[in-house]
């Protein structure tokens, strides 16, 4: 049996429903940002200027949150892919109707293939199936791909990021998006540029509408 399915992701505790990912008390501290798939929150307002959106959301605050940073880490590089796709769960709950009323379709942000080999799975594509079995839609991995290996977003200013990710993405099985409302999906939303590239890029491919959601929003208040 999964170690995980009955210790909190976070404290380590022992918790008795397999359910849960989180003991109670973790649970509760959970920074979410209440504006879970809004038309109007800061993260809709700041991408919005760039790219139109039908709606978008983050499920927590990554701001110099310990917990939320851990969780991060733990799916990024310590290859807890259950967390994530709990995590995809657990933001959607509750939440069902508001993103069933908008889309048809989910796509995470991908990981370039190179990138993907030597991490052996994209943390993002978990969490975008944790979502996806909640809302009973599919979450697509053929669609959006990494044109170009790109340099880490971490280190660079707003301009180089949005330079460094120029013709970054391209679509393949073109068809599957014509006429879709696409919810574009990734785990840290920081200046929005990964988002911004990407959505442009099946925009311009024939999906009639976006949105987007991530699990952490690191814009500033
Ligand atoms: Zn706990």
């Amino acid at each position: 049996m999964d170690f995980f399915l009955n210790t909190c992701s976070y404290c380590n505790k022992r918790i008795l429903s397999s359910d849960h990912v989180f003991c109670i008390e973790c649970h509760g501290l959970l920074p979410r940002t209440y504006f879970n798939f809004s038309k109007s929150n800061i993260v809709l307002d700041k991408l919005r200027t760039f790219i139109p959106l039908g709606a978008a959301g983050s499920f927590l605050f990554y701001n110099e949150n310990q917990m939320v940073q851990q969780i991060l880490w733990e799916i990024k590089y310590n290859g807890n892919t259950h967390l994530a796709k709990e995590i995809g769960r657990l933001a959607i709950a509750g939440n069902e109707e508001s993103f069933k009323r908008e889309v048809d379709l989910i796509i995470p942000i991908p990981l370039h293939k190179t990138k993907l080999q030597l991490r052996g799975y994209n943390q993002t594509a978990f969490f975008a199936e944790g979502m996806s079995e909640i809302l009973e839609m599919p979450s697509a991995i053929d669609i959006l791909k990494r044109s170009k290996q790109t340099a880490s977003q971490t280190k660079l200013n707003r301009e180089n990021r949005f330079q460094n990710l120029d013709q970054a993405f391209m679509i393949e099985n073109k068809e599957k998006i014509q006429g879709k409302h696409v919810l574009l999906v990734d785990d840290v939303v920081t200046t929005g540029a990964t988002l911004i590239s990407a959505g442009h890029c099946l925009l311009d491919s024939g999906c009639a509408s976006l949105s987007a959601y991530t699990l952490a929003s690191s814009f500033e208040l």
